[in-house]
């Protein structure tokens, strides 16, 4: 400010103070008339004094130079606070957490699940579910095509004469029947023997293979055509195709006829009985 406007704005100072009026504010240009507040006005530096309008005000000091700085590292935003639901199925205090379930499941477990099944159309017809029967932990396993009369009385496999006749095929190859597992494609009587049909081999399947995977044998022998369409999905006759062991999931599986079969026709027990050697030749060799 040279001496000049410093003399006149003294002048101009002198002269308002005279007047009574102490405080000067300084209003930057185009700046609106400050509102009224209830609180109490800021002190104002005495630079910033209004100047009185005789002259131009002296030019503004040069503002500092603005230095860019880093931006300041942002704090990350606090997380929403999480409202954390207990899952669906947690148990309350009052139950007692199942086992933590390890490897295949236990026949039991699979009877279980059969429980008074009602699946398929045989149910209303049958007087007993016939699940199967032997050693859980059998080498051997043995599928039929479906309980008869007698087993559908006796709720157990293959215990009438074709049973009788597979008793002795399993006695002839130095095995006890208690050794094996015996079990078949459909667990309810069809009504007068005939076929399992297609639906009902379909809701009843499944359970036969649980059963094999609970088992884990190392062999499964199918007893006549439907036990072989339905293990290993062959529909060839089974005239052609018994005696061979085919792969079936991690084990091997066996064709033959169903004893049933040699019953009506004795004079071809000798091919039961060859099929026969052959499990025992596979079990000894494996
Ligand atoms: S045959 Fe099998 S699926 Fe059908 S009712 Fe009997 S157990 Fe159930």
């Amino acid at each position: 400010m040279d001496d000049r406007l410093r003399e006149e704005l003294r002048a101009w100072l002198e002269f308002y103070r005279e007047l009574g009026i102490e405080d000067f504010y300084r209003r930057e240009p185009g700046a609106r008339e400050p509102s009224v507040s209830l609180l109490p006005a800021k002190p104002v530096p005495a630079a910033a004094a209004p100047l009185p309008k005789l002259s131009p005000p002296p030019a503004a000091p040069p503002r500092p130079t603005v230095t860019a700085m880093p931006p300041r590292p942002v704090a990350p935003a606090a997380p929403a606070a999480a409202v954390i639901q207990p899952p669906v199925s947690s148990l309350s205090l009052f139950e007692t957490p199942a086992a933590p379930r390890s490897g295949p499941e236990t026949l039991a477990q699979i009877r279980d699940d059969l429980g008074d099944c009602h699946r398929c159309k045989l149910a209303p017809t049958r007087k007993t579910i016939v699940f199967g029967d032997g050693n859980p932990h059998a080498a051997l396993v043995f599928v039929g095509e479906g309980p008869g009369a007698d087993e559908d009385e006796q709720g157990l496999p293959f215990v009438g004469r074709a049973g009788k006749l597979l008793t002795r095929m399993i006695q002839a190859i130095g095995m006890k029947r208690e050794e094996v597992y015996i079990c078949n494609i459909v667990k309810c009587r069809p009504p007068g023997n005939r076929t399992p049909e297609k639906d009902e081999v379909e809701a009843c399947s499944p359970f036969l293979y649980r059963q094999i995977e609970a088992i884990r044998p190392r062999l499964v022998c199918c007893l006549g055509a439907p036990a072989v369409r339905t293990v290993l999905g062959i529909k060839e006759g089974i005239t052609k195709i018994r005696g061979r062991f085919y792969d079936f999931a991690s084990t091997k599986a066996l064709a033959t006829v169903h004893p049933a079969y040699i019953l009506r026709n004795p004079r071809e027990e000798k091919i039961l009985r060859e099929d026969f050697e052959k499990i025992r030749e596979f079990l000894q060799g494996a």
